[in-house]
């Protein structure tokens, strides 16, 4: 494939760059795009480098670096600069260009599980900032700006000393527009052990990654089996209540309360008291599991708790008071 193909779509706002600046990472930057824009890859790629290099850590000049590499005829860090890219700024818009870039020099790419590392942006610790947006894939619309933002509404309503267990126990927070958008394979798959639905036909998955956090998943639209369309988004007020879900189970999965005897024997409790229509009702949360990411999202998100939940909550008062002390909510 001739590199001059893939060059032309690449061109993004150079905004970032400032063209004035004095400091040196800035000046390098300034530099490395009048060499870019003249055909001198080399030069250029060494000049962005130096910048990263001085912390001028941003996706526009991965980006850049990353086109410096491929104009030199350097493919292999070419792919490994734009893979960077997405890693560490995947909400980026240059992060959806540098994804182009992979699939037309990797055309295996699409097969391959596509996974954000862990590594988030250092700049802040609010926790809702780091969310991490997947770029659509398939022509499915990207995540909108008010899901995005409902999301976060989720997560800032958790309190600090919820949030630190989690950013503590390294747990990442994904928003995507299903989960055939984050990976490739397995969207037709059931979602978990006695669970009806696939994995793109549920709005929230939260996965156990052994040596790092758990990786908690929001998605805003349903995938129904066997197509790769998708639906009109969740209302926003069920994906609210997913996100606190999936942090429920966020929680969970880094204290283990689900499976704590204590946890368990007051459950059993809560389900045998449960009349036979509240039974067939909240059969999801007769598994501990479940019960306990809803109550605990019931428990940590705003005080106006919505109505479903909060009528599961008064079906499980033994679990949910356990869970009340355990968590001090
Ligand atoms: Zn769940």
């Amino acid at each position: 494939m001739k590199n001059s193909k893939i060059l032309p779509l690449l061109m993004v706002s150079l905004s970032i760059i400032s063209m004035s600046a004095k400091a040196s990472p800035d000046l390098d930057c300034a530099q490395g795009l009048a060499a870019y824009k003249k055909g001198d890859y080399k030069f250029s790629a060494q000049l962005f480098q130096k910048a990263l290099k001085a912390g001028k850590q941003n996706p526009v000049v991965l980006l850049y670096l990353g086109h410096s590499y491929l104009g030199s005829g350097d493919k292999t860090l070419a792919l490994r600069t734009y893979h960077d890219l997405v890693d560490q700024f995947p909400s980026s818009r240059e992060a959806g260009v540098a994804l182009q870039c992979i699939r037309k020099l990797d055309p295996n790419y699409k097969n391959k599980i596509v996974l954000p590392s862990a590594r988030l942006a250092p700049e802040t610790s609010d926790f809702g900032s780091k969310l991490v947006i997947i770029p659509p894939r398939l022509g499915h619309p990207a995540v909108s700006q008010t899901t995005i933002e409902t999301v976060r509404r989720a997560i800032r309503s958790v309190p600090p000393h919820i949030i630190r267990i989690l950013e503590k126990g390294q747990a990442t927070i994904t928003l995507s527009p299903n989960s055939i958008d984050r990976w490739a394979e397995g969207a037709d798959t059931p979602a978990g052990d006695g669970e009806t639905r696939t994995c793109g036909e549920v709005p929230g998955h939260t996965y156990h990654c052994e040596g790092r956090g758990p990786d908690i998943n929001i998605f805003e639209r349903c995938k129904p089996r066997g197509t790769n369309k998708l639906n009109e988004p969740y209302e926003q007020s069920e994906i609210f209540r997913i996100s606190l879900h999936e942090i429920g189970h966020g929680v969970d999965d880094l204290l283990q309360l689900s499976t704590d005897p204590k946890f368990i024997a007051a459950h059993r409790r809560d389900v045998s008291n449960l009349s036979v229509e509240d039974k067939e009702r909240w059969s999801y949360y007769t598994t501990p599991i479940e019960a306990c990411a809803e109550i605990i999202g019931g428990l940590a998100g705003p005080k106006e708790v919505n109505p479903y939940t909060a009528d599961m909550i008064k079906c499980f008062p033994q679990t949910t008071r356990w869970l009340k002390e355990r968590l001090r909510l």
